[in-house]
């Protein structure tokens, strides 16, 4: 097959799969995934990013403290943060604001956030983004800064087919990922055929969101390697053949995070 793959959000430096790597890396590329965006959650994995990306030419790294891990934050993290991206070639992220459960402390992941979206307006470097069930408050915080200057992207994205236009107004690129693949999935099916041919991505969010079409007990982490499974299904559910479909994804990918590929 001659299309190539773009894995817009994974997590590679997980305890779950980390040493499994080299075969993890090589399975993905002996399926056409050529990139892949790994992206930190918090201070202490940052170096195992960083060793990632340093080893295997294929991923690149982000660096961000995801929404979950807002409480775990050292007294210098911004300082850490910052000397992690100061190597170029990196993005921010995982980062964002999630809602879901109610005991969050939503000051504090509103003040980390931004503190990503000022960083990425000051260095020019893409961003991915981690929203649930606080589209609002998102928003909000959109209108607030205006567009990104450089774009980013909301990863495996649950949101309305609604908010599509506003959100590439404000030049963010939608990625989807293997809850695509879901029986009951109009709601996602229905965002992906409103994003612009030139504002989607792909993503498996690995080691999580397991395919479902694969086959069940088996092993349920999910790896790169499963992204053209999730193209595959994804382009038949909104009618577009499986070769553009996957083209137009890559091509979105390399966009996106054209100033940091080398
Ligand atoms: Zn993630």
């Amino acid at each position: 097959m001659s299309v190539l793959f773009f894995d817009s959000h994974c997590h590679l430096h997980d305890a779950r799969i980390y040493t499994d790597i080299p075969n993890i890396i090589d399975r993905a590329e002996k399926a056409g995934v050529s990139a892949m965006v790994s992206c930190a959650t918090m201070e202490e994995n940052f170096a195992r990013t960083a060793e990632l990306a340093c080893t295997h030419g294929a991923v690149i790294p982000c660096f961000g403290i995801h929404p979950w891990f807002v409480d775990s934050l050292s007294e210098n993290w911004q300082q850490n943060l910052e000397t992690f991206l100061t190597a170029p070639g990196s993005g921010i992220g995982e980062t964002g604001l999630d809602f879901m459960d109610k005991r969050a402390d939503r000051d504090l992941q509103i003040r980390v956030f931004s503190h990503h979206l000022n960083l990425a307006r000051e260095l020019e470097r893409p961003i991915n983004i981690h929203i649930r069930k606080a589209w609002d408050t998102f928003i909000r915080l959109l209108k607030k800064n205006g567009p990104l200057k450089t774009p980013g992207l909301i990863h495996s994205y649950s949101g309305s087919a609604d908010m599509v236009p506003l959100f590439e107004k404000y030049n963010l690129y939608i990625s989807f990922s293997g809850s695509v693949t879901r029986p009951r999935a109009q709601k996602v099916v229905k965002a992906l055929g409103a994003v612009s041919r030139d504002r989607f991505l792909l993503e498996t969010d690995t080691p999580d969101i397991y395919p479902s079409i694969l086959e069940p007990g088996k092993n349920k982490l999910n790896e790169p390697k499963n992204l053209p499974i999730i193209a595959q299904i994804a382009a038949k559910r909104v009618d577009m053949g499986f070769e553009e479909f996957v083209n137009h994804a890559y091509n979105n990918s390399l966009t996106l995070f054209e100033t940091i590929l080398s």
